[in-house]
């Protein structure tokens, strides 16, 4: 599943100027995440911290590569998979269960199961399978 519109390509020329933009007159540019200095053959990735892209974040800085991966294992696509499946389950988008609780409300043989423990047709209220 894609979240949002694809991710644009920088160019060489483009990533160099995000680059001496996060440097800010420092030699190197300060990781958002971890805040130390992303030094000299450290891999380096545009950074939406702390709110996603998937949620609607914007771009914030700079970030080493590792510290980005290692935070969007752990706390970002958790974070971001629990909110969508909040969206779906607030706005009733999500599917009903595969295997619906036998006498619950999805049941398909619309049986209900009482709290006594007495099964009845959902419809007419009749004890299950007393269907004459
Ligand atoms: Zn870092």
């Amino acid at each position: 599943m894609k979240w949002g519109p694809p991710r644009a390509r920088l160019s060489a020329d483009e990533r160099e100027a995000v680059y001496k933009t996060a440097c800010g007159g420092d030699p190197f540019p300060i990781c958002n995440i971890c805040f130390q200095p992303i030094r000299a053959e450290r891999k380096w990735v545009i950074s939406h911290m702390p709110t996603p892209r998937a949620l609607d974040g914007t771009v914030t800085g700079i970030a080493h590569k590792k510290c980005n991966d290692l935070r969007w294992r752990t706390i970002e696509a958790p974070m971001v998979a629990k909110a969508k499946s909040q969206y779906k389950t607030a706005r009733d988008i999500k599917a009903s269960s595969r295997n619906p609780l036998p006498g619950g409300k999805d049941d398909p043989l619309r049986r209900k199961k009482k709290v006594t423990g007495e099964v009845i047709d959902r419809d007419t209220g009749k004890p299950w399978g007393d269907r004459r």
